[in-house]
């Protein structure tokens, strides 16, 4: 895999490297990841047995199997049938998706609105079944470029739409926290799929809706 510092090699290279862990395995007790967080407390300098500490590495480890859930998700058990025969053929948007995720960069969060669209062919997914992708995906160590074309893939794969389209604006912790002095810089992916890359009018209805021009 590539360690190019170029995060669009980076999302080609994990695209194509595949997903880390395989979905579904289930989750491993805590107890040996609280392990390490221990020595991570020490190699900071603190004292793990001060008494504002002792349960810290057993709740950080909890938290953190919580935060990267989504490995241990498949988009099967997700969508679990939520598709319904339609003749709508009107572009369905879902706007202002909340966003938590961590880069996979400085395990630092990720924080926005994601907005999902597509184009039906046929079949309707339930709303928020589409919620629930992006939060699996979310749930992983990510960097936006790939998250966003992961959601769009999987929608388009899940409901052979016509089209999908998403776009992504977040803010990144290890951009704001570190001083790098961009407290309020965000960033915008987006990935256009079918007819949302292909027809210019499907695109900017899209972006339209989302308050975006095209640009
Ligand atoms: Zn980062």
């Amino acid at each position: 895999m590539s360690e190019d510092k170029d995060s669009t090699m980076d999302a080609q290279a994990r695209i194509n490297a595949g997903p880390v862990v395989a979905a579904g395995q289930p989750l491993a007790a805590p107890e040996a990841l609280a392990e390490h967080y221990r020595a991570i407390l020490a190699g900071l300098g603190e004292n793990p047995q001060r008494e504002g500490l002792l349960d810290t590495p057993m709740r950080a480890a909890k938290a953190m199997q919580y935060l990267t859930r989504g490995y241990h998700q498949d988009l099967d058990t997700i969508v679990n049938g939520a598709l319904f025969s339609s003749d709508n053929d009107e572009m369905v948007l879902l706007r202002d998706i909340e966003l938590y995720s961590m880069c996979e960069h400085h395990l630092l969060p990720i924080i926005g609105k994601v907005h999902v669209a597509y184009l039906p062919d046929g079949k309707v997914i339930g709303l928020s079944k589409i919620a629930r992708i992006v939060d699996m995906f979310a749930a992983r160590l990510q960097i936006q470029e790939s998250l966003t074309r992961e959601i769009a893939e999987a929608l388009m794969q899940v409901t052979g739409a016509k089209g999908v389209g998403v776009v992504v604006d977040a803010k990144h912790m290890c951009m704001t926290m570190r001083g790098v002095e961009k407290q309020h810089s965000s960033m915008a992916t987006s990935v256009m799929l079918g007819a949302f890359r292909e027809d210019g009018r499907t695109r900017r209805e899209f972006l339209n809706l989302i308050g975006r021009t095209a640009g």
